[in-house]
């Protein structure tokens, strides 16, 4: 078993040193909760973006994808009930003024100062909310939506006529969300501007307890073929009073993160509540679920049953997952520090090469010489065209660093070009293996092929 024993501080230290993930406006004393990606953090979130694409939406044939907007409408996460009830119990501390949510409090503590002068919970609500056009007139206002579920939802009719989808078919989308957390921790694990990768999955209502089931299992494999090991994943079945307002069950998949076990992705059946929530003239519909009085939308977010003839409301599973929580996962478990024989150490980020920010790193061993440089800038462009992903051509001017930083950046390969190159019938380079350090010749007409296999 791989005992997780990286901390919090060594992928802080290494996001920032090596570019991945900084504080955002740190120049100005930074934004809490509020993160940059760096050069190669977004390569490796948009390889894991990518990955997810791929396995919901190309490699099946029962999903549309979905870009919807984030400035969201006040009447939709009105009638979605966030409006009312997405809020956490906030406490304060009267003696340090920190703030906590109630259900992370301990033995009645502040978690800051130790204090027990504490106020009683009172709910705040998580959702930004910011103005349309120029004047505040504290009407006229929309919020920046707090998942990207519910802008699937008032697009299911769309998507539905323009696609002729049957039951069952799903529409997926990744984006931003932002929720206002009381107190944002562990690095990107809680933060307030965050991507979701989501998917709602729409079925006969009846069937819809064994596809939940089956998504529980389809999402605990993908998370495993990302390279996350089974010992650091379990799952976890919500209790009736963590479920959301719009859930009948939800499954969590946890990681275990640096800080412990923690919520990768909830699973959830979201039942009729959303498409129910969002209809227009409820009243002659069967709903399962308890929807929004009063709603003033327009359109009817159902569809015929083609065998009974009967208008009904699709139940919906839902896989949500954070694409940044995929992001810490993913670091904590490629994240390596090996003892060398020399006796230093190495810190190495064994990443699947697929989500690896860098698949090859080009570098010339010695960057003064022209033809060295020429052919290594050659070699990189024409290793560019493949497709796999970003190639970089890496001018350090010293091996030994421009190894360990690829190794700290997980890139696979490095590709070194050096006075053997040019030496007998064929021109020929290095490549250097990132997990086994091992390095072997092979002849530059060759490379083409071994890097199709390597990595497609
Ligand atoms: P938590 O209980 O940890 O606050 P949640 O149950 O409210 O999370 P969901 O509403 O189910 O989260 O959101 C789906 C996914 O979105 C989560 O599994 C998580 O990966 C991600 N997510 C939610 N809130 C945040 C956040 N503040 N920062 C980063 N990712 C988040």
């Amino acid at each position: 078993m791989s005992e997780n024993i990286t901390t919090i501080e060594e992928i802080i230290s290494l996001c920032k040193r090596r570019g991945f993930i900084f504080q955002s406006s740190e120049i100005y004393g930074g934004l809490q909760g509020i993160y940059d990606y760096g050069p190669f953090g977004v390569e490796l979130k948009n390889n894991l973006k990518g990955a997810w694409w791929k396995a919901i939406v190309y490699e099946r044939d029962d999903v549309e994808g979905l870009d919807s907007s984030i400035i969201t409408h006040r009447m939709t996460l009105k009638h979605s009930g966030h409006e009312d009830t997405f809020t956490d119990p906030l406490i304060d501390c009267r003696d340090c003024k920190h703030r906590m949510r109630a259900d992370h409090v301990v033995n009645n503590k502040c978690d800051n100062c130790e204090s027990q002068n504490l106020t009683e919970p009172r709910n705040f609500n998580l959702m930004f909310r910011t103005n349309l056009g120029p004047i505040d007139n504290g009407v006229n206002y929309a919020y920046l939506r707090p998942e990207t579920a519910q802008g699937i939802f008032t697009n299911f009719k769309n998507v539905l006529d323009a696609t002729s989808r049957k039951l069952p078919f799903g529409i997926a989308q990744i984006g931003k969300a932002f929720r206002n957390e009381i107190t944002p921790k562990n690095f990107i694990f809680r933060v307030r501007e965050f991507e979701q990768m989501e998917l709602e999955f729409f079925v006969e209502p009846g069937t819809d307890e064994e596809w939940h089931q089956e998504w529980i299992k389809n999402r605990l494999k993908w998370w495993q073929s990302q390279g996350l090991s089974p010992e650091n994943l379990k799952l976890q079945p919500q209790s009736a009073s963590e479920l959301a307002h719009y859930s009948k069950a939800t499954t969590d998949i946890l990681y275990r993160f640096p800080q412990g076990f923690e919520e990768l992705e909830g699973i959830a059946n979201r039942t009729d509540y959303d498409l129910g929530s969002h209809t227009k003239d409820q009243d002659n519909l069967k709903i399962f679920s308890k929807v929004s009085p009063n709603n003033n939308s327009t359109t009817k977010l159902g569809g015929l049953n083609s065998e009974t003839k009967e208008y009904r409301l699709p139940f919906v599973i839902e896989p949500s997952g954070g694409l940044d929580r995929g992001v810490l996962a993913i670091l904590t478990e490629a994240y390596t520090k090996e003892q060398l024989e020399n006796g230093q150490e190495r810190i190495v980020l064994k990443l699947k090469p697929h989500l690896a920010p860098i698949k090859i790193a080009v570098i010339p061993l010695a960057r003064n010489n022209e033809k060295i440089v020429s052919k290594a800038k050659e070699i990189k462009q024409s290793l560019q065209k493949f497709g796999i992903g970003r190639i970089r051509y890496e001018d350090t001017g010293n091996i030994g660093k421009g190894y360990r930083r690829n190794d700290e950046i997980g890139t696979p390969l490095c590709i070194t070009v050096d006075f053997d190159t040019f030496e007998g019938d064929t021109e020929t380079v290095t490549i250097r293996y990132r997990d086994s350090m091992l390095q072997e010749r092979i002849a530059i007409n060759d490379l083409e092929k071994f890097i199709r296999n390597y990595f497609l």
